[in-house]
């Protein structure tokens, strides 16, 4: 089994305002829309360093500049879609910057997913063969939900979606012991009377 990460938790308690402010900004481009952040493991401070735009379908994080005692990550959007599913480029730009998590926010829904990358970090030989199964899992899941669709039409459809592109994570991220993931609803902002 996957372990369990808590930095969902550490996030919505921390830096809620700041996942509430990209969701807002992305379902109103249609961008994907992310936050940088520093992060010091000891005293679980979060601090956001960068807040940046990308197209529909993609968005270019600079690497935040923290200080020793801080790890780095991040947290974008992902626009049209209802599942919040790390895309196989996520991943790799997540080993490739070294973060200490990354998350990503399904407009549609508020869902977050995150992956946190422990003590080590996961050579990157063996990183792409595994994320090459992950891939071939995602298109295996992408021909299956074409399938569903032709059946049963939209209905119902989102959420078993949103399900089975996580076991499909977890089947990657059980390989993985030096990774862990977790997920929430990010809470709509209160609108202001
Ligand atoms: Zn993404």
């Amino acid at each position: 089994m996957a372990k369990k990460s808590k930095v969902c938790d550490l996030l919505v308690d921390t830096v809620l305002p700041d996942l509430q402010d990209i969701w807002y900004r992305s379902k109103k481009s249609g961008r994907e829309t992310g936050i940088t952040m520093c992060y010091a493991p000891k005293s679980r401070r979060v601090r956001v360093t960068n807040l940046c735009q990308g197209d529909e379908c993609s968005i270019d994080i600079p690497a935040p500049d923290c200080l020793s005692r801080e790890v780095r990550a991040s947290v974008h959007t992902h626009p049209n879609m209802g599942l919040a599913q790390q895309s196989i480029d996520d991943i790799k730009v997540g080993l490739h910057d070294n973060l200490r998590f990354m998350c990503s926010i399904a407009n549609d829904t508020g869902a977050m997913l995150c992956i946190e990358g422990h003590d080590k970090v996961p050579s990157h030989v063996g990183a792409r063969t595994t994320l090459r199964e992950l891939n071939q899992g995602y298109d295996q899941l992408y021909d299956d939900l074409e399938y569903l669709e032709e059946k049963e039409g939209d209905t119902g459809v989102d959420r078993s979606y949103e399900e089975q592109a996580y076991l499909v994570l977890h089947q990657f991220l059980d390989r993985h012991p030096e990774l862990s993931s977790c997920r929430v609803r990010v809470p709509e902002r209160r609108r202001r009377r």
